[in-house]
């Protein structure tokens, strides 16, 4: 092919790597899938064949009930594709498994990141920079607005009002892959050592966590616990809880959210959320643009989130840029 780039076209349900009729994270089913992580807007079951690292692949599996299909990838370790394409994933930092792919064709390199975060997450191993020709970033808080606080700062506020409030329990929404294992992960890592209680629906996922060598502590279920058990401790549950019946059973829980969102209040307020955590597992403004700067690619693609910002920072930057318009990528995972 002669155009630069051709090989690898962005369509809207997916990046299409052409030669070997593969897909990134593709919106419908299709043939062969590549997948860079476990989130639902990434990794759709379906797929004839999906190449994903041994987390990823567990993860599906957990959510779809079958293993059908799957493929599995180490970090570092590069296959070949049919049609002469070479794909290593190389660790991305934003869950569990979660990977950057990178495409090598024809003397070029393209990586996609998936989603993706540069600070330290003791759930899995940190984002690598690798130098290419085309670099397809996600830009879900792609304003300059967006800048996440230490999660330290964060979990230090959580521990700070279980200890202003012996009497009740905090009741922290977090994301059930991902963002929950992390937080209690911190928590550990703060010096938090006493049970932590979850919902039910997060504990496959902890413990497929613990399976993948992730220390999480002691974790208990809320479905076992009497209520006045579990004053003065943590709740785990998915953010849809938050308001719902099931609440109504812990001893007066002062309501946590977290998120990258909170960093906008009004969302916090409309989830009543009394105690908003700023924790997100995505790259902020400055993590994203620090990031193009290194891998200083020859054109940056900007897709899932605000693409214009960045697109805009890359004009002045005397970057070349383009926004990728693909569907369905809807978060789970903020
Ligand atoms: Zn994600
Ligand atoms: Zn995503």
């Amino acid at each position: 092919m002669t155009n630069p780039f051709a090989w690898i076209r962005p369509e809207p349900h997916g990046i299409h790597v052409v030669p070997a009729d593969c897909w990134i994270d593709p919106s419908q089913p299709v043939a062969n899938a590549l997948v860079t992580h476990g989130h639902a807007d990434h990794a759709r079951g379906g797929h004839g064949r999906t190449v994903a690292t041994p987390a990823t692949l567990a993860i599906m599996e957990l959510r779809y009930q079958t293993r059908a299909g799957a493929m599995p990838v180490e970090y570092g370790e590069t296959i070949r594709l049919p049609g002469e394409v070479d794909v290593t994933y190389v660790p991305a930092g934003h869950v569990l498994g979660s990977a950057q792919i990178v495409l090598e064709h024809a003397g070029e390199r393209v990586v996609v990141t998936g989603d993706y975060k540069r600070r330290p997450d003791p759930t899995c191993p940190p984002f690598e920079v690798v130098p290419c020709d085309v670099f397809v970033t996600e830009a879900t808080f792609g304003l300059p607005v967006f800048c996440h606080p230490p999660i330290e700062h964060e979990v230090g506020k959580l521990l700070k009002a279980l200890t202003d409030h012996p009497d009740r329990c905090v009741l922290v929404g977090a994301y059930a892959l991902g963002k929950a294992q992390r937080v209690i992960a911190e928590l550990r890592r703060a010096g938090h050592l006493e049970p932590i209680y979850l919902h039910g629906a997060m504990e496959r996922m902890c413990r497929l966590y613990e399976e993948f060598d992730v220390a999480l502590g002691e974790l208990r279920l809320v479905g076992d616990a009497k209520k006045d058990e579990l004053r003065g401790h943590i709740v785990v549950s998915p953010p849809s809880a938050l308001n719902d019946r099931w609440s109504r059973r812990l001893p007066d829980p002062i309501t946590a959210m977290a998120s990258g969102w909170m960093r906008v209040r009004q969302r916090a307020r409309q989830q009543n959320v009394e105690l908003p955590l700023v924790i997100s597992d995505h790259a902020d403004w400055g993590e994203l643009t620090r990031t193009i700067e290194e891998v200083n690619p020859a054109e940056s693609w900007i897709t899932h989130g605000r693409e214009e910002a960045l697109l805009r920072w890359c004009q002045l930057h005397q970057r070349r840029a383009r926004a990728l318009a693909l569907v369905g990528y809807e978060d789970e995972d903020d």
